[in-house]
């Protein structure tokens, strides 16, 4: 069977190949270099835990190729043939996700390479509002709020990088007596930039447990 990866586990693939032509870049040291590529591997590993065994075949020329930046490309050009798309809902599933929006923006699945996406969040800049989809234990889950229209540097809690965040304004039903409070999280206003840092699943399942269920 061939070993298939998330798109966040790309992404952390890509991120430490690139970590090790920096290195192949800048330093001479070989003692260096294989010290580097110990700790890059290593971290790999952690990062698929009991999965790892599955992903050796995807890392074979994996060292070789993060020598120089064409081989790279090559290679990750390879490793997105084993990424498992984004799930995208039908309409029907949408809407019913966001029972409350009128006249919902139905983002054009058929145009993107769904090979990029944890998760999936787009804006209508119009109404200011931002519409985030993931699926948590198996479940598409939607959130919706209002998003700033001014960004500031800071980190992102869903990918974890420092870039250019917004305030993301959105209601949690607090219990079952139907009341809501608003919460509000800085998060990437540019959601194709947070799917392409994106590296691990747990943040994001955080901030939608966080800012759907109150937890
Ligand atoms: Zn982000």
């Amino acid at each position: 069977m061939n070993t298939k990866i998330q798109p966040y586990q790309f992404n952390f693939i890509r991120k430490q190949a690139n970590i090790l032509l920096q290195a192949h870049l800048s330093v001479n040291d070989k003692n260096t270099i294989k010290t580097l590529q110990a700790i890059v591997l290593e971290k790999i590993n952690e990062q698929f835990g009991t999965d790892k065994d599955a992903l050796q075949p995807l890392l074979d020329g994996f060292l070789e190729a993060a020598t120089s930046k064409p081989r790279l490309e090559h290679y990750l050009e390879g490793l997105k043939e084993a990424v498992i798309p984004f799930d995208p809902p039908s309409k029907q599933q949408l809407t019913k996700l966001f029972k409350k929006t009128k006249k919902l923006k139905i983002p054009e699945w058929e145009t993107m390479d769904l090979r990029d996406y944890t998760f999936y969040s787009w804006n209508d800049s119009g109404k200011q509002q931002k519409f985030i989809i993931a699926s948590i234990d198996g479940q598409l889950v939607g959130v919706s709020g209002t998003i700033s229209p001014t960004t500031q540097k800071g980190i992102c809690p869903i990918c974890h990088e420092t870039s250019e965040v917004a305030m993301f304004l959105s209601k949690v039903k607090e219990s079952g007596d139907g009341m809501y409070t608003k919460r509000g999280n800085y998060i990437c206003y540019d959601s194709e930039k947070c799917n392409h840092n994106i590296e691990r699943r747990d943040e994001l399942e955080a901030f939608v447990q966080n800012v759907k269920f109150m937890k």
